[in-house]
């Protein structure tokens, strides 16, 4: 496989930031009032310098987090600013760019999308208009953003999350797609854009960070809370073998899409994969031996998972979700 290079030029980039300065009155005129954010949000720091996150609350999302249920996080390079994700609302997205304002004045030259979902997409709006970012995502995010899932997802957005969500908001498609990887240069930092899909989402993908170590991981890891596997393009089998191949890029830090960056990363990797085996081996052996899934539900023993965070809202639903899969691989569907 080959992967694609994108150098970004020195000159260039202070080119688009005497631009942005050059325009910043014009701008500041024309942009638009995102409605601001009442709950706190900082940029908070890993262990390694240059390397910033924002953390989402646990549950979904709703007027007590204001969309803020997503991790999201950037890079400063020396060269410029490296964004991944936008989280799910524009006035986060707009945030987002005002905390990045605070450290530095460098352009901000990327977004990498880790998979078109709303909670981590909504921002774009405000960050594409605030800055001149290109924004990056698997190639399979184009089937996600002309679905009539994107369209009821937003209606439904804007029902629990008025007004930071309302008829203005829409899905910003992203500039540039890749197919398996991509890479990208900025300063002394290379950041390694891996597709690691279809596993929670068709179009997931994850962000190595070099020579920082840090790995944004996006939903393929969720730690310390059920993750959410209720949704038709779920695949637990190859979403099995995404986080094998995260292992072996060996991160030193990992900043996942839900859930507090650990330092720990085999645990962090392992809580997902363990949760996704026994879903699987659980719900599998049910369907092998033609137990009903009502039955097959109850008689598990979900007490290593049911005090986390998300295990009210998505446990019984994954459950099912993972038993008609296994349904259909018995069957010898796909
Ligand atoms: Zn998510």
């Amino acid at each position: 496989m080959h992967a694609k290079t994108i150098k970004i030029s020195i000159r260039s980039t202070a080119a688009a930031a005497a631009m942005l300065i050059g325009s910043g009155a014009l701008a500041a005129d024309s942009a638009p009032d995102y409605p601001p954010l009442t709950i706190p949000f900082e940029a908070e720091q890993v262990s390694v310098d240059n390397v910033y996150y924002f953390l989402g609350h646990s549950g979904v999302p709703g007027e007590q987090n204001e969309g803020l249920t997503a991790n999201a996080g950037f890079v400063i390079t020396g060269e410029g600013v490296v964004i991944f994700d936008a989280l799910g609302t524009p006035s986060l997205g707009a945030a987002m760019v005002d905390k990045i304002r605070e450290l530095t004045e460098l352009p901000i030259t990327h977004v990498v999308i880790s998979h078109y979902h709303a909670d981590h997409v909504y921002g774009l709006q405000a960050i594409k208009e605030l800055t001149e970012a290109e924004v990056i995502a698997q190639d399979s995010s184009h089937v996600y953003i002309s679905s009539p899932d994107a369209d009821q997802r937003l209606e439904q957005r804007k029902q629990v999350l008025s007004p930071w969500v309302d008829d203005h908001t829409r899905v910003v498609a992203p500039d540039v797609t890749f197919a398996e990887e991509i890479m990208l240069k900025s300063g002394d930092y290379r950041f390694r854009i891996v597709h690691a899909g279809p596993a929670h989402a068709p179009d997931d993908s994850l962000m190595m960070v070099e020579p920082a170590g840090v790995l944004f991981s996006g939903d393929i890891i969720q730690n310390d809370r059920v993750p959410y596997l209720n949704s038709a393009e779920v695949d637990t089998r190859n979403w099995m073998k995404a986080i094998e191949k995260v292992r072996e890029l060996n991160p030193r830090i990992l900043i996942p899409g839900h859930g507090k960056p650990s330092e720990d990363v085999t645990a962090a990797l392992s809580f997902t994969y363990d949760y996704l085996a026994y879903v699987r081996d659980r719900m599998g052996a049910a369907v092998e031996e033609w137990v009903e899934f009502e039955d097959a539900y109850e008689q598990t023993d979900w007490s290593r998972y049911e005090n986390l965070p998300a295990f009210d809202a998505s446990n019984k639903a994954n459950a099912y979700r993972v038993y008609v899969e296994m349904e259909k691989a018995a069957l010898g569907g796909s």
